[in-house]
């Protein structure tokens, strides 16, 4: 890492304590500054560095609620707003039992790049709670909602912060979060989240949008080698909503995606993922990846390793940030994996970042490769401020020309840094440039 950069680095750490995500997250983007911040030095000037590690804001708020049997709990809240250089603060909402304030600022800090990779004028944001949706009821699950909401309320807007969903935060929990938005506004502000349902200006093709936009990723890096997805073997980590429609588009593109897994476990299904009863069980029953194996015969559960154990052609990681450490890259390494396109945010270790760079194989990094959800939930915002709503192919058509762009401008920005095929330097690079332009232009706010 390069002295100006190294010193940046040291003083998030110093200042940012425990918070070892966020530190990773800036770590990672910081050491691919250093061509250029070599090439155009004033990116350095004006302590712009130092600025874009800070949150513009940070929300931190009590979510008190009470469950089915009358009991009292207390969750914690976050938003983080970390930019808004390009447009509204934009991100998802995660609600997880290890959600800490670390997590959600490492998760907005990422937000910022990927958002600028979209090109479509959108800021970086990210929120959520510590507060676990499993096994809670449609009463509890709204009753938290609600109450997260009534304060969150006061912070979102349709032209000042754009949530959407996450881990943990699916159709449902954006249905009880406007509800009671609608509710403490007396407004009908469509495009102040997205993710929403079809019949209350949602937009189609926001469902799939993460999943298929990873595996366009890897379709288009593929095609750098003159290779596609046709055949090939895919191992996919996670049963949620990135995972499922990952294995929906690898499908579609004539790959075999061959696996997908929970906290649980992980399912093997050589003759290929029976994705309706994937989506039942997930989607409908909220059920877990067990009761796959019950209903298909040839499956088979593994509770104890890893999914990446299991050899393929393709990984699509789809589950949660490091999940996938050295040990694991240089397991799918041995096992013949040629791509990895990232679905989750920061799922992979810088071990085994550094392990697939070194072996050269294609390596998609979730900024660029999961942007596809965040670039349709831009869409959404365009179709509510219209008034107006696409059908599946339109929405699709944009989805596709945006992630080829973003796969475009990472190649782009790796040779101009003369790092050829490095998608890691090119993503950062090319959506830290398009930041950092516009902060200079707006002065030192
Ligand atoms: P979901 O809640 O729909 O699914 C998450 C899946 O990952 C579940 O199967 C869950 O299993 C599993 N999982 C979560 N945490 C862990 C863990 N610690 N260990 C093992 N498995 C785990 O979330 P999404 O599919 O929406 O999100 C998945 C990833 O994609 C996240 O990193 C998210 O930030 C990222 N992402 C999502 C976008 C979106 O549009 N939804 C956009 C861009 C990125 P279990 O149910 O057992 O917890």
């Amino acid at each position: 890492m390069q002295d100006v950069v190294e010193k940046v680095y040291e003083q998030v750490v110093a200042r940012n304590r425990g918070e070892v995500e966020f530190h990773q997250a800036v770590h990672e983007v910081l050491d691919s500054l250093g061509p250029v911040i070599a090439k155009h030095p004033h990116y350095a000037e004006g302590a712009l560095l130092e600025r874009i590690v800070e949150p513009e804001r940070q929300i931190m708020f009590r979510v008190p609620w009470v469950d089915d049997a009358g009991q009292v709990h207390v969750n914690r809240g976050f938003r983080i707003e970390f930019n808004s250089a390009l447009g509204p603060y934009k991100g998802g909402l995660r609600f997880h039992p290890s959600v800490n304030a670390g997590i959600i600022k490492f998760l907005g800090f990422e937000q910022i790049f990927k958002n600028a990779l979209t090109a479509q004028g959108i800021g970086g944001g990210k929120g959520g709670s510590d507060f676990d949706p499993h096994g809670r009821s449609d009463a509890e699950v709204m009753r938290f909602c609600q109450s997260f909401m009534t304060e969150l309320s006061r912070h979102i807007g349709p032209s000042t912060d754009v949530p959407a969903g996450d881990i943990g935060v699916g159709g449902r929990e954006i249905g009880y979060m406007f509800g009671q938005y609608k509710r403490l506004r007396n407004s009908y502000d469509a495009g102040v989240l997205t993710g929403k349902g079809l019949a209350w200006g949602g937009s189609l093709v926001r469902t799939e949008a993460t999943g298929y936009g990873a595996v366009l990723f890897a379709q288009s890096m593929l095609a750098t080698r003159g290779e596609s997805l046709e055949g090939k073997k895919v191992i996919v980590s996670g049963g949620g909503n990135v995972a499922i429609y990952a294995i929906e588009k690898a499908q579609q593109l004539g790959a075999i995606p061959i696996t997908f897994s929970d906290s649980s476990g992980y399912v093997v299904d050589e003759a290929g993922v029976d994705l309706e009863l994937l989506k039942q069980i997930k989607e409908v029953e909220r059920g877990r990846v067990a009761d796959y194996v019950e209903r298909r015969p040839g499956a088979r559960l593994v509770t104890g390793g890893s999914v990446w154990d299991v050899p393929g052609d393709v990984a699509l990681p789809c589950a949660t940030q490091n999940e996938l450490d050295g040990d694991a890259a240089n397991t799918l390494l041995r096992g013949g994996c040629g791509v990895v396109s990232e679905g989750a945010n920061m799922p992979s270790t810088p071990e085994a970042v550094e392990a697939f760079q070194k072996a050269g194989i294609l390596f998609g990094p979730g900024k660029a490769a999961n942007a596809g959800g965040v670039a349709t939930s831009a869409l959404e915002m365009e179709q509510n401020a219209g008034r107006t709503r696409w059908d599946f192919a339109t929405a699709e058509a944009k989805l596709t020309g945006i992630m080829a762009d973003i796969h475009d401008s990472c190649v782009a920005a790796a040779e101009e840094y003369g790092r050829p095929g490095d998608y890691v330097l090119g993503a950062n690079a090319a959506g830290f440039t398009r930041v950092a332009d516009v902060m200079i232009a707006h002065g030192i706010v």
